[in-house]
């Protein structure tokens, strides 16, 4: 929803595209060449439902093949429109190029309530929006594969799954056509939790840098910071989990579409999330902390870190100046608009972009579009000898510290840790780690390299831009 005074979500990205590009030596033409939006194909389509004919639209923006296949979700919600989709496009090429996943940029959308449907009736529209798509050429192993976003999923992407090969008989690579398959049908381990995980992971690394942390105003590490999360949804939900749960911070509201709950000795999410499972997604009546009404106003909850999870334009130029909280990392795409983003840099707030912040799902994708193209699991040929190797190496010690009588006795809990070869699960997360802190380090390199750059977004802007456009160079452009 765009508000009064506000640029659209589109016109935040290219605002925030031009504060870097004045700081690169870029020709005009190729500036524009990376800026735009290639196309756009909208589709309107009819299916028969509860007795009558329903029209959808739908949406598809490709907006740079420097690289291809294209890559992006696709999101499920009445306020899909062609602005939003060529906003979130753009920033999956940026996001791409930022943590060196081999795609261009792109996403989808359709304008529809899913909640409003039932599973079958889904399945048919998706079934539906998925052959107009794949006729077209924009769902295609080698040109444009797209993953789960807001209101979409497992389900519906291996709907989209079925679809392709059902249409694309004799296509071997017809699985890669799409990522954010479940398991058992041609998925990874991993790729649910793995935007929320990666936003463990960026805090993670955040937190390994004292001097980055100490611009935030904070100081040591995670354990015991404050967090509020706007979304208990995919991203939203895996964050707040792996943070509470396994780094020792205390998440003390959660925002949700009907309204706060706030508990400042830190609310269990798994227990939260269990509720609303069974309230239609409502957070109202669960039986501890406190509900507050109007959720938006808890974004100006003071805490240690705020996690916008749910949707763009959460934080405007309303609310900015009130926002609390010294550290913001986007989960969500586009929560903080343009004019937003300049008040909180003026007040010293610190912000880990969307880019960056939420890019653990489309790297994730990138390791499930490769399993399918390789037509076997992670892990599968090493694992073993992996294990083999080490119990070759712990044999030996036994071997020694008995022959020499050294009285060395390994630990059973060490042992078992040693001896276990590396699973799909454990070779997902260590790519997304490696890819997580590997991207952040080539922000900080800009921001902290250059007096010219004054915020990680606009450094992610310049890692990004400067990769895509290397890329157009050796194509001749
Ligand atoms: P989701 O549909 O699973 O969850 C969104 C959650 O936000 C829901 O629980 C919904 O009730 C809540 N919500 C919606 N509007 C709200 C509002 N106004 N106030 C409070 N809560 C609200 O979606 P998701 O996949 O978790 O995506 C969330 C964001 O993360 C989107 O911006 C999406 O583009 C981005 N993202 C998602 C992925 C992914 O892998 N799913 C990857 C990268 C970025």
């Amino acid at each position: 929803m765009q508000r009064q005074g506000e640029p659209s979500f589109r016109e935040s990205v290219d605002l925030m595209f031009r504060r870097a590009v004045r700081l690169m030596d870029l020709s005009p033409g190729l500036e524009e060449k990376i800026r735009v939006c290639n196309s756009t194909y909208t589709v309107r389509f009819g299916v028969r439902l509860r007795g009558k004919i329903e029209t959808f639209t739908g949406y598809r923006s490709v907006h740079s093949e420097h690289m291809e296949p294209v890559k992006g979700g696709i999101r499920y919600a009445l306020s899909v429109h062609q602005d939003e989709v060529e906003a979130l496009a753009a920033l999956m090429t940026y996001k791409c190029a930022l943590v060196e996943t081999p795609f261009g940029g792109s996403k989808g959308g359709l304008c529809i309530d899913p909640r409003a449907w039932d599973e079958h009736e889904l399945e048919q529209i998706t079934r539906r929006f998925a052959y107009e798509l794949i006729k077209r050429d924009l769902i295609h192993p080698a040109q444009n594969v797209p993953a789960p976003d807001m209101g979409t999923g497992e389900r519906e992407m291996a709907w989209i799954a079925d679809q392709y090969a059902r249409m694309n008989t004799t296509d071997i690579n017809a699985k890669a056509c799409v990522t954010g398959k479940p398991p058992h049908a041609g998925g990874i381990q991993g790729r649910v939790e793995a935007t929320g995980r990666g936003v463990q992971y960026a805090l993670r690394e955040f937190f390994r840098h004292p001097e980055d942390v100490a611009q935030a105003k904070l100081s040591g590490g995670l354990e015991g910071k404050r967090i509020v999360v706007q979304g208990l949804g995919n991203v939203g939900f895996h964050a707040a989990k792996f943070l509470s749960e396994e780094d020792g911070a205390k998440v003390i509201a959660v925002i949700e579409r009907d309204g706060a709950i706030v508990d400042e000795t830190g609310i269990d999410i798994a227990a939260l999330r269990q509720h609303m499972d069974g309230t239609k997604g409502l957070v109202a009546g669960y039986p501890h902390g406190r509900h507050v009404a109007d959720g938006a106003s808890v974004l100006e909850m003071d805490c240690d870190i705020l996690i916008p999870a749910a949707m763009e334009g959460v934080i405007h130029l309303g609310n900015a100046a009130r926002i609390k909280a010294p550290l913001i990392i986007e989960a969500a795409n586009g929560p903080i608009t343009f004019g937003a983003d300049e008040i909180l840099r003026q007040k010293g707030a610190l912000i880990i972009p969307d880019m960056y912040a939420n890019a653990g799902g489309v790297t994730v994708s990138y390791f499930e579009w490769v399993k399918n193209l390789s037509h076997i699991r992670f892990g599968r040929m090493q694992r073993r000898a992996e294990e083999a190797r080490s119990r070759l190496l712990i044999e030996e010690l036994e071997r020694l510290s008995s022959d020499k009588g050294l009285g060395w006795t390994l630990a059973e809990d060490f042992k078992d840790r040693f001896l276990t070869g590396s699973d799909e699960l454990a070779l997902v997360r260590s790519g997304l780690d490696d890819t997580m802190r590997t991207a952040y380090q080539s922000m900080r390199e800009v921001w902290h390299g250059r007096s010219d750059v004054e915020d990680l977004r606009t450094a992610a802007y310049i890692v990004s831009i400067d990769r895509v456009a290397k890329t157009y160079r050796s194509k001749g452009l």
